[in-house]
């Protein structure tokens, strides 16, 4: 069972074991669950087992071996690790007797834990605490969960469990209610990209700030896909700096000048514009899903700039652009139509035509959302004007307000739109026409 780690760390590479925090105070974004672990370690009260739940590449096995080492530390200090003791130095290593890592997921654990059951009785070999780490504990099997649970309700002395799962709903109450639980939560941006500057510095990485808020962002809260897509750059850029188009290239993600590109197509109804951007796309290689997910995130980005008042982490010239343009409720609704033609993509094999088709309905849509707005806010400049001489009709206002629903439009002239609709369509791209014209407007 020994050995297994050191594997996966190779394979997540060099940087990554070398940045890998040996003290409770370098592990980043994790603030309460570290500080309460180390006051716990100084002051003596230690728990039997131990819960750490949270996405991946949080910390939790990083801190699962801090644990373990400032348990076992012969000079602790406040509670932290020396790191120098030969305890702490063969824990890192990973050839220390006492501490033992479990993959849950590997073999699902039956033989480990028989062998953990036998042994678990045996007093530490050379340290104070015996500690088992149970990475994925939630794909033990049934037999395994029985077996751990027998040793966990009469624990052993000097045993410590820490177990790890990104799904801890999955753990058998019986289990969960045993342990002190951690909740692990995703790294912000913002302290990725902090972390992410530092070692570049210090390995000499050259890489442009841009390219560090876009791997910060894509790593969506792992800093260890972060370290991970770091180094992969590096080695694919050599001495030459890290540019952000060299992320997208590696990652296949459309460019912000496509998204900013496509998205004010869609909203300007330019459906030439918009099939442009497709077909660039297509000829670059790039994935559709991936783009409608980059696409949805750029909107939310967005929003949440807008919504917030603070410049978002890629506050790029096409979003302030489209800033402009948009209102919230349109970039909501915009959101959920391109979420939804990317789950209706999942399963289709010409994505490409989906992706052209599913872009012409969301245009149609948005000019019917449009026109009915355009009605109620001449409904409303109208009632304004009333208001001024009879103060009465103000009362009325609100339900005269509501916006009108899209069906508003009579079918003749939804008929109508989408024949004209399918005109233009017919120029630009003929197997859409083709798929489009045995349907109707719903
Ligand atoms: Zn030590």
């Amino acid at each position: 069972m020994r050995g297994d780690n050191t594997v996966a760390e190779r394979a997540q590479g060099a940087l990554y074991r070398r940045w890998r925090p040996q003290r409770f105070s370098e592990v980043i974004g994790q603030e309460y669950t570290v500080k309460t672990l180390q006051n716990a370690v100084a002051q003596g009260r230690l728990h039997h087992a131990y819960l750490f739940a949270g996405p991946r590449g949080t910390g939790k096995t990083t801190v699962a071996r801090i644990l373990a080492k400032a348990v076992n530390c012969e000079s602790p200090q406040e509670g932290e690790p020396c790191n120098e003791c030969p305890a702490c130095r063969r824990i890192s290593r990973g050839i220390s007797l006492d501490v033992i890592e479990i993959d849950g997921a590997s073999n699902r654990g039956i033989d480990q834990i028989r062998q953990l059951r036998e042994e678990v009785n045996f007093v530490p070999a050379e340290t104070k605490y015996k500690v088992y780490i149970i990475d994925e504990v939630h794909m033990l099997t049934n037999e395994a969960f029985n077996a751990l649970l027998k040793t966990l309700e009469e624990p052993p002395r000097r045993v410590i469990f820490i177990f790890a799962t990104t799904e801890p709903h999955k753990l058998p109450p019986t289990v969960s209610s045993r342990c002190q639980a951690f909740e692990f939560k995703n790294i912000s941006p913002e302290l990725i990209a902090g972390k992410l500057r530092e070692i570049a510095k210090a390995e000499g990485i050259a890489i442009s700030p841009q390219a560090i808020r876009a791997i910060s962002r894509r790593a969506r809260g792992s800093f260890r896909d972060a370290e991970v897509l770091l180094e992969q750059l590096s080695s694919y850029k050599g001495k030459a700096e890290i540019e952000e188009e060299d992320l997208l290239q590696v990652m296949g993600l459309p460019s912000e000048e496509a998204l900013s590109g496509y998205l004010r197509a869609v909203l300007s109804g330019d459906i030439a514009g918009a099939l442009e951007v497709i077909a660039r796309l297509s000829e670059g290689g790039k994935d559709p899903e991936l783009f409608l997910e980059s696409a949805v995130e750029f909107c939310r980005d967005l929003l949440i700039s807008r919504l917030t008042g603070e410049p978002g982490l890629e506050q790029g010239q096409g979003q302030e652009l489209l800033g402009q343009v948009l209102s919230d409720g349109e970039l909501i609704s915009l959101s959920e139509r391109l979420l939804e033609l990317k789950r209706e993509m999942r399963f289709l094999l010409d994505k490409r035509i989906m992706l052209e088709v599913g872009t012409l309905k969301i245009i149609a849509d948005l000019k019917g959302l449009r026109s009915g707005r355009e009605e109620s806010e001449g409904l409303k400049t109208e009632i304004k004007a009333k208001a001024k001489t009879k103060a009465k009709v103000k009362a009325q206002a609100g339900s005269k307000l509501k916006p009108k629903p899209k069906s508003s439009l009579v079918p003749e002239e939804m008929e109508e739109r989408w024949q004209r609709m399918l005109e233009e369509i017919k120029k630009e791209r003929v197997a859409v026409y083709a798929f489009l014209a045995e349907g109707h407007p719903r």
